[in-house]
């Protein structure tokens, strides 16, 4: 489990950076302020995948033991304890409990 987002302890870099007055003086200052630019924007790309996935939905292949159907469900792997209906004979035919 990660605590904070990345961005979040990039942010505290970006911090640390600044009280010790690293403001791009020296050729080693601008380096190092270019490695948290560089961090900063790897860190929203991983933020904004690590969302992505927490809200992904998937896709469960499963048979109705009311009708014998073949379905397949588009579930929300966030919302848990949701009722699967089939859509061919509308029975509630399971709990989706969540699997995280
Ligand atoms: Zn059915």
């Amino acid at each position: 489990m990660i605590s904070g987002s990345l961005r979040g302890q990039v942010g505290k870099l970006r911090g640390l950076a600044a009280s010790l007055r690293v403001n791009g003086d020296t050729g080693e200052q601008k380096l190092l302020l270019a490695i948290i630019d560089t961090l900063d924007e790897l860190a929203g790309v991983m933020d904004d995948r690590l969302n992505a996935d927490s809200g992904q939905t998937y896709t469960l292949n499963s048979q109705c033991p009311n009708c014998g159907k073949e379905i397949s469900l588009s579930v929300s792997n966030l919302r848990g304890d949701e009722p699967v209906i089939c859509d061919s004979c509308h029975e509630i035919i399971g709990v989706i409990s969540e699997r995280l």
